[in-house]
């Protein structure tokens, strides 16, 4: 479904990816784990095409994200093609990142409307049935500043789910949050990855939810992937010591 061929992205002199290979496949659960400017929220960013890249090629659902395909090969992508692949994904953010003169239940109506041309009606039906999914049907008519910020990232969950991505990209979405509301937020991504089977590409620093949560983990270090594999042989028996350096620090 994901697919980062011979990927480079660089910002300005300093090189992010190099010859940078990656793969999600549909239904997979992938953590992404490692030290702070290894380039997992990049990563995400290419994904979401809130970043370029400078060489490879990015797939998402068989198609160049970043290109397109034309009878002279790949030529770079224009925005209607940007446009259209981007709606395969839908990311939650660290810091909520809501509309903020908008009710919860216009945040989530906002882009069906606006970008699906969907009625207010099928808009509304569809974020009734989000907030119904992540708790928050009591919250409707609410500002995003009188929700904790678990409420808000339950929100932002729905509000990226609203837009029906195949792929759900989640950086650190629990990391802003105070402890005791960690676990509100995770349970809804724990329903989503049980009861939806979603794609879910996730940055996190909670080890133990990704290694509950995840088909594979992959620790990232210096923009390459050191160290991928199933969560209980990543966090048990690490191969590589700088995974287990990283693991160290962190259990
Ligand atoms: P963290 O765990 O702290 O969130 P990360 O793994 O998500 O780190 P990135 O945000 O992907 O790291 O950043 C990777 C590197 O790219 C860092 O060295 C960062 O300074 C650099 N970087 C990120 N965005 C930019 C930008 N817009 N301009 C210049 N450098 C950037
Ligand atoms: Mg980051």
């Amino acid at each position: 479904l994901i697919e980062f061929q011979g990927v480079e992205k660089r910002f300005g002199d300093t090189v992010i990816f190099k010859d940078f290979n990656f793969s999600v496949e549909d239904g997979e659960i992938v953590s992404i784990i490692g030290p702070s400017g290894s380039g997992k929220s990049t990563l995400l960013r290419i994904l979401m095409t809130l970043e370029g890249i400078e060489g490879g090629v990015v797939n998402v659902a068989g198609e160049p994200l970043w290109h397109k395909r034309t009878a002279n090969g790949l030529v770079p992508a224009d925005n209607k093609h940007l446009h259209r692949m981007r709606h395969h994904l839908g990311m939650v953010f660290q810091h909520f990142n809501l509309f903020p003169h908008m009710s919860v239940k216009r945040n989530i109506t906002e882009a069906p409307m606006r970008v699906q041309g969907k009625t207010k009606a099928e808009a509304e039906a569809i974020a009734d049935e989000l907030l119904e999914l992540v708790g928050m049907s009591d919250k409707a008519d609410m500002y995003p500043n009188e929700l904790s910020g678990g409420q808000k990232q339950r929100v932002g969950i729905a509000r990226a789910l609203a837009m029906q991505p195949s792929i759900l990209l989640l950086d650190e979405i629990t990391s802003a949050l105070d402890p005791e509301l960690v676990d509100e937020v995770l349970d809804v991504i724990r329903n989503l990855a049980k009861k939806h089977s979603f794609t879910m590409l996730l940055v996190t620093h909670e080890m133990y939810f990704a290694r509950e949560i995840s088909d594979r983990v992959c620790f990232f270090d210096q923009g390459a992937i050191v160290e991928e594999g199933e969560p209980e042989q990543i966090f048990t028996a690490p191969k590589e010591t700088r995974t287990q350096a990283f693991l160290n620090a962190y259990m």
